[in-house]
């Protein structure tokens, strides 16, 4: 039977599959450590839980309107008055089934075939693949490493054509673990300030994820009144409260941008699950949880810090300090085409390094390739100090051998 056309541009998620791969080894017995999926090894907090299970229990069981219940909606926008500096208002406000969903719809709703995407190097595997499922073409411009993989305004400047519809800034980072200053987003933005009709796509999803006393900024807080209406603020609770299950994710914008996405919403997903809703509001209502959320925010910062110290003593890897989300991104160069561990197979790029290590050092890392960066791999850190330790003992015995 036909398969439609559009699939063959796309790929599968890369960082999904090394995970659900990971997963089938130790369903047959084999101990794989994972540095697979970026989510959180911690337990949403109590709180957050009781609510959406005393909203269950309360008979909360029925549609609710697309867009989100009032109350999530006035939560949400209280939070980016309160911590970001954005003025939405509630209807200014769509909640969707996690990140991606809040991503893939706002892209559906603004890109015309051929529109041109910029997108930042190295970049989370799905926004080429959702850019491309819309119509769009990304255009990538790559972040040099002795720059902590940051674009220059010069080089956003440079990939800038008529054709340019939106910009992606991802800030912390996945898969760099970099994260642009306020200083450095403001040079960015004077670059994108005379292109009126250029979308901002900021995806602040790892805000709360910051180390090393680094500092950011939602882009349209740079300057409310510039940006407020080209700029879609996209967020959600996976990261930050250790949700990435649930399913809740956000996009904050001008009002005919909400509106898009909700037509096309109210024809796919409808509302997210309808007792979820409570539970955004418990998250971003109790003061208390800022307690949990330091406390999840510190051990990542730990773990951050000695990853980057082991992988950085380990010869042949060479990797950037992350200042935010729970990655690192080091360059393999070093230990590619040359014979590797018992076997000596000779890895050329990065998918060929990773399958190696994970047959025979049972360690599951993602290729750097679906991120833009062939000669690098990615190791989540959101996972413990003792699978750190495991996992990275593991690899520098295998390299050294
Ligand atoms: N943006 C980035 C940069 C991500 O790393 C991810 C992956 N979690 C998402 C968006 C999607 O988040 P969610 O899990 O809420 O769909
Ligand atoms: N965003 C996380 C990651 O990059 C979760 C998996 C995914 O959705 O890509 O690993």
């Amino acid at each position: 039977m036909q398969l439609a056309q559009r699939l063959d541009v796309v790929a599968e998620s890369i960082t999904l599959a090394v995970t659900a791969r990971a997963a089938a080894l130790r369903k047959q017995g084999v101990d794989v450590v994972s540095f697979g999926a970026g989510e959180p090894d911690f337990d949403t907090p109590g709180p957050i839980k009781k609510a959406a299970i005393d909203a269950l229990l309360a008979g909360k069981t029925k549609y609710e309107p697309t867009p989100g219940t009032p109350e999530a909606r006035q939560a949400i926008a209280d939070k980016l008055s309160r911590h970001n500096h954005l003025h939405y208002k509630p209807e200014e406000i769509i909640v969707s089934v996690g990140g991606k969903h809040s991503l893939y719809t706002a892209f559906m709703a603004v890109l015309n075939p051929g529109d041109e995407v910029i997108i930042p190097a190295p970049y989370w595997v799905s926004y080429p693949e959702m850019v491309k499922l819309a119509g769009g073409v990304p255009v990538f411009v790559k972040g040099q490493e002795n720059c902590d993989f940051k674009i220059s305004p010069a080089q956003l400047a440079a990939a800038i054509t008529p054709k340019t519809r939106m910009v992606i800034i991802n800030s912390p980072s996945n898969p760099g673990g970099h994260t642009y200053h306020p200083a450095e987003l403001s040079a960015l933005a004077a670059v994108l300030e005379p292109h009126r009709d250029i979308w901002v796509c900021s995806d602040e999803i790892y805000e709360r994820l910051i180390y090393a006393g680094q500092q950011t900024c939602s882009w349209a807080a740079l300057n409310w009144d510039l940006w407020k209406d080209r700029t879609m603020t996209c967020n959600c609770l996976s990261k930050t409260y250790a949700m990435t299950g649930w399913r809740i994710g956000y996009t904050a914008g001008p009002r005919s941008l909400i509106a898009a996405m909700n037509k096309l919403q109210s024809q796919m997903t409808s509302n997210i699950t309808s007792f979820c809703m409570p539970a955004i509001v418990e998250a971003y209502s109790n003061p208390n949880l800022e307690q949990d959320v330091e406390k999840m925010r510190e051990a990542f910062e730990a773990r951050g810090l000695h990853i980057w110290k082991r992988l950085n003593a380990i010869p042949g890897l060479k990797c950037v300090r992350p200042t935010g989300a729970f990655y690192v991104f080091p360059d393999i160069g070093g230990v590619l085409n040359r014979p590797l561990g018992p076997s000596a197979q000779v890895a050329t790029q990065a998918v060929e390094f990773c399958k190696i290590i994970l047959d025979e050092a049972h360690v599951a890392l993602v290729p750097g390739t679906d991120f833009g960066f062939p000669d690098h791999v990615r190791l989540s850190f959101a996972t413990s100090m003792a699978n750190i330790d495991k996992g990275v003992d593991r690899l520098e015995a295998f390299l050294k051998r």
